[in-house]
């Protein structure tokens, strides 16, 4: 039999992610301003071992497992998911530098991280567009030179690049689709400019920016794995990833349902008893309840097979694409059951609606993650014939 259980530790460290959601996120009235980075909140992640969670104990960090993540993210996405992603980044930030990085880069990069409060950046995508990145030319470049290379391009709509100390950079060295490679650039480097020219639907309390590199050398010793390997790096980095925006997911789906439940526990219907007794209402939030539940039980399948070692692009691929969605409905859905207040922006709702639509989007598209999931889902396999 499957054993769902949490052991002690999963469940202490569950209820800190909760109570730290509780006590500090869900109080805040300023994360959903423009341009606004509440950098004293993440002071108190980074005190609580939620920023560094990801990174293991030899460099400083929590050394928490990938399903210790999920628990987590699935809790501050209940909070507020902006913060979810920038506290939970790390994850993606640092994957690149711990699946194929050397020894003495995952001490000069990862140790000064679990130091003070710092961020790292995770950058692939670029304003010609980075779904099809592996298979168009990318235009960042990495030009090999003495004792290094030199890095141009841009990278676009990058998550914690504001407050990063470096970023993970993907680069195409040669023409073709074995040419982007894996970089370590600092932010401090000469000729990097980082700003935040975006005005964003939701999630603002997450930093997103555009980093310019103009002439930026990378001493050799900073490239992460060979040369060409940047596709497989990156590939394994998102895989991981996109199982902590399912869980996001999963929690602001259960912040939509809960604020259903507790407007229908307070609003009346025609015959004088609580909306929450009305059979479209309950059935409304039942169908919640079991897509929460859906979605929650493929991202913990998903997280197992991803930490096991397994392939897992496809149930990853899958619990991301089902979480965005079910995340979105969802969102939805409350807002019409919250009636008027479900609209305006003093109701949380239409907040949760704009904050949850980029987990349709970042992380790649649904339309990319049916992609993945169709790879391997449409072999005909042993068992059938053509
Ligand atoms: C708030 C936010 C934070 C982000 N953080 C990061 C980050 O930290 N690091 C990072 O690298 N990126 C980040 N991104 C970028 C994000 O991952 C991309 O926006 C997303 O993957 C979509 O890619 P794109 O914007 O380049 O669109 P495109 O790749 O141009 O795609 C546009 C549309 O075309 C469709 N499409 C493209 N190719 C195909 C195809 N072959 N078949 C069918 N349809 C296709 C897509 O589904 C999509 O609908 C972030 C974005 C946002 C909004």
């Amino acid at each position: 039999m499957v054993d769902f259980s949490l052991t002690e530790e999963q469940e202490n460290w569950k209820e800190r992610a909760r109570d730290f959601t509780t006590r500090e996120i869900m109080p805040r009235k300023d994360l959903d301003t423009h341009g606004h980075f509440p950098r004293d909140l993440y002071q108190k992640a980074f005190d609580e071992g939620l920023v560094t969670a990801a990174i293991p104990k030899e460099y400083g960090g929590g050394g928490r497992s990938y399903f210790e993540l999920i628990l987590a993210a699935e809790e501050l996405g209940y909070g507020d998911l902006g913060v979810a992603t920038s506290t939970l980044l790390m994850k993606l930030s640092t994957a690149s530098l711990l699946n194929f990085g050397t020894e003495d880069q995952k001490k000069r990069w990862l140790s000064p991280l679990t130091e003070k409060l710092s961020f790292a950046s995770h950058a692939w995508t670029e304003p010609e567009g980075s779904s099809n990145l592996v298979g168009r030319p990318a235009t960042t470049t990495a030009r090999p030179v003495d004792g290094g290379f030199l890095i141009n391009g841009i990278k676009s709509t990058i998550s914690n690049a504001n407050v990063a100390s470096f970023f993970t950079v993907f680069a195409r060295m040669n023409p073709g689709t074995e040419g982007l490679s894996c970089f370590i650039v600092s932010s401090t480097s000469p000729g990097v400019e980082v700003s935040n020219p975006y005005l964003k639907m939701g999630q603002r309390a997450a930093d997103t920016g555009q980093i310019i590199f103009r002439d930026v050398f990378v001493p050799e010793k900073d490239m992460i794995g060979k040369p060409g390997q940047g596709i497989q790096i990156g590939m394994r980095a998102i895989r991981a990833s996109r199982v902590g925006v399912a869980a996001m997911a999963v929690g602001v789906s259960k912040r939509a349902r809960d604020l259903t439940k507790v407007y229908g526990h307070t609003h009346f219907a025609s015959d004088g008893k609580p909306i929450i007794y009305q059979q479209d209402y309950r059935f409304q939030i039942a169908e919640m309840e079991a897509e929460i539940e859906m979605v929650r039980a493929l991202t913990w399948r998903a997280c197992w097979e991803v930490e096991s070692g397994h392939e897992g692009m496809k149930l990853s691929s899958s619990a991301k694409w089902a979480g965005g969605e079910m995340a979105v409905r969802t969102t939805n859905r409350a807002s019409e059951m919250l009636g008027a207040s479900g609209y305006l922006a003093s109701g949380l709702a239409e907040k949760l609606i704009r904050d949850a639509k980029v987990l349709q989007i970042y992380e790649g598209t649904g339309a990319i993650q049916k992609m993945l999931i169709a790879d391997t889902a449409c072999r005909l396999g042993s068992g059938l014939k053509p």
